[in-house]
């Protein structure tokens, strides 16, 4: 059967409203929140297990990739197919149930992020894994990209929180994996939907912190504001956040909302510690006061919630801040040692120079997660100069021993850069596992895994990876 036909026959078992095939709805399945990718063939809108496993059957009779998608806020190119597909959007599927006994969540792939930590709050629990993006973002997504957030550094990121996962393989079998021997859950997650497409995963809740405090740091210097970091942890401060910002950010947020950040200030750090004991938390907080101190910082804390809101309000103006200089930017995600974060930031500066475009970095600093962000107006940039930059920027990382990706994943984006990132033998230990549960190369193709020039002869299948 025809490609054309295979789809038009899922239709028709699945029901009009569940499968797209008029070119014009499947544009709107093409891109994530950075890039555009090919058209799709068809659009699968499933409801439930049995409805993913029609359409990867669907997709291997027609021979023809497919692609997971969530809420397509990825920032690699993840969700974008690379070639003509399916895509499985996976926005239907939103069952979820909270089991408090037990403190987990049983969510469907596509609930999103926050919907997890509002259905626990009646039952005193929470989901902690908190991308910025979790207003919008799935759960589903976040598993395909292993995704974090500000808590992450005290709490871990979303791969902590999973306990089992229901998948569909490349074939349309149903799997039930846990974290136990083989541990093929930990597998699946940060796959980028290379492996399996996830369609139920349980989640781990825990109690929320009874008291949080904050406080804000400015400093002369990035070498400070990294020692002072350092001489925190150090000390034995977990805090539960821990966000920098370079002078190029204070400076947007300042410009923008006018909140009294210090301009003067070469770095910026927000901090919450929190925990079930004031005294304890206030002890945290005195640890990091006193780092920060010694290390030249400016600290001022917040009095208040309301004073922490305020603090806060600068982080969480970035995006739009950003958005008054230039009408887009390419987010960068790296992560480097936090030994190396101030000659990194520096490093990264100069290599940004030459190229003349707004660089504004910021990050979790905990974690050494940092975003620099490349600001530019696509009606007058040159996006292939916007690219080169954001190689110079990642090869900045892996030369300081980081590596490519701290939560936004490699998809598309940062592929081509993975030669440089892994060494031969183990880029054939990835390509060993996905040849062993994705033979055909059939899921996502072209995506986190480095080119390869030859494949090791396996079977007669057609291959249609990259
Ligand atoms: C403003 C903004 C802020 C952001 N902040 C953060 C942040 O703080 N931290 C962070 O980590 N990220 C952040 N992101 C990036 C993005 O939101 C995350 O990567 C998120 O996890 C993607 O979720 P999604 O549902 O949009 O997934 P999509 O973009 O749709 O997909 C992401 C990847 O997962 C795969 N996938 C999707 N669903 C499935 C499935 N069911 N089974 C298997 N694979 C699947 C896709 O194929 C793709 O490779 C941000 C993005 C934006 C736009």
């Amino acid at each position: 059967m025809t490609v054309t036909g295979e789809f038009a026959r899922l239709q028709r078992r699945l029901g009009g409203d569940k499968v797209l095939l008029r070119p014009a709805e499947c544009s709107s399945y093409r891109y994530d929140a950075i890039q555009f990718g090919t058209r799709p063939l068809a659009v699968v809108l499933p409801e439930t297990v049995e409805d993913v496993v029609e359409a990867v059957r669907a997709a291997r009779a027609a021979g023809v990739p497919v692609v997971g998608r969530g809420a397509a806020s990825g920032l690699s190119g993840g969700a974008a197919p690379a070639q003509p597909s399916l895509v499985v959007s996976f926005t239907r599927m939103t069952s979820l149930r909270i089991l408090p006994q037990r403190r987990e969540a049983v969510a469907q792939a596509g609930v999103v992020t926050l919907a997890v930590s509002e259905a626990a709050r009646p039952y005193g629990l929470m989901y902690p894994p908190d991308p910025a993006s979790l207003r919008t973002s799935t759960i589903g997504g976040n598993l395909g990209e292993n995704a974090g957030g500000p808590l992450c550094f005290k709490y871990g990121v979303t791969g902590d929180y999973v306990k089992a996962l229901q998948m569909v393989d490349a074939e349309g079998e149903i799997h039930h994996l846990s974290r136990g021997a083989y541990d093929l859950a930990g597998l699946l997650i940060g796959s980028e939907g290379t492996l399996g497409l996830i369609t139920e995963a349980t989640l781990r809740l825990v109690p929320p912190a009874q008291h949080t405090l904050t406080l804000q740091a400015s400093f002369g210097s990035v070498e400070a504001c990294a020692a002072a970091v350092s001489a925190a942890i150090s000390a034995g401060a977990v805090p539960a956040k821990l966000e920098f910002m370079d002078a190029a950010c204070i400076g947007a947020v300042e410009d923008y909302l006018n909140l009294g950040l210090p301009r003067h200030a070469a770095a910026l750090l927000l901090v919450d510690s929190d925990g079930d004991d004031p005294a304890q938390v206030e002890a945290e907080l005195a640890v990091v006061e006193a780092a920060f101190r010694a290390a030249g910082g400016e600290v001022r804390r917040a009095r208040n919630p309301q004073e922490a809101a305020a603090l806060w309000q600068a982080r969480r103006s970035v995006s739009p801040a950003l958005g008054r200089i230039r009408p887009a930017r390419m987010n960068e995600d790296i992560a480097v040692p936090r030994s190396q974060l101030a000659q990194v930031v520096a490093e990264i500066q100069a290599v940004a120079a030459p190229y003349g475009f707004p660089l504004v970095q910021f990050g979790h600093i905990g974690d050494g997660n940092l975003h620099p962000n490349i600001l530019f107006d696509p009606r007058q940039d040159d996006p292939a100069q916007v690219h080169e930059l954001a190689h110079r920027i990642a090869q900045v990382a892996l030369r300081h021993g980081g590596v490519l990706s701290g939560e936004h994943g490699i998809g598309s984006m940062k592929r081509a850069f993975m030669a440089e990132a892994v060494d031969p033998s183990t880029a054939a230990a990835y390509w060993a596992v996905k040849d062993a549960l994705d033979p055909a190369g059939r899921l996502n193709p072209a995506k986190l895994l480095p080119p390869r020039a030859a494949r090791p002869v396996r079977g007669e299948e057609p291959h249609v990876g990259a």
